[in-house]
């Protein structure tokens, strides 16, 4: 079913896990990642610039989040201004930040439904 395949790729992205087998991790470090997987070799990064993608998925998640709270504080809460855009703009330099690796993984994850196998199948043999 392809609804159930789209949602164990997406949740392998969730968990930041290889959107192809869901077993070895993307990332080494807080921000630095695998090149491919450690258990089925798929290549994470196929061509440079890949990843610029992820930064318009960080970006859309952050605006998102940002206008829905302005609206919902200055609703709900009923907080000024200055209380709002000191909030959100400490909100919008730490959040990207927080997120860069979901953006990065939810990325990948996305792509590899839409070009599953031909697109990264073996590492590519160019230097
Ligand atoms: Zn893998």
């Amino acid at each position: 079913m392809e609804f159930q395949r789209i949602g164990q790729i997406m949740g392998r992205g969730v968990n930041l896990r290889c959107p192809r087998c869901g077993v070895a991790p993307l990332f080494s470090g807080r921000f630095s990642m695998y090149s491919h997987c450690l258990s089925c070799d798929l290549q994470f990064e196929r061509e440079q610039g890949y990843f610029v993608g992820a930064i318009y998925v960080n970006y859309a998640v952050t605006a998102v989040l940002m206008i829905a709270g302005y609206f919902s504080l200055g609703l709900v809460v009923g907080m000024s201004l200055t209380q709002q855009l000191i909030l959100w703009c400490t909100f919008a330099v730490f959040f990207p930040l927080f997120f860069f690796r979901y953006a990065r993984s939810l990325w990948l994850s996305f792509d590899y439904i839409f070009n599953p196998e031909n697109a990264h199948g073996e590492r590519s043999s160019r230097r």
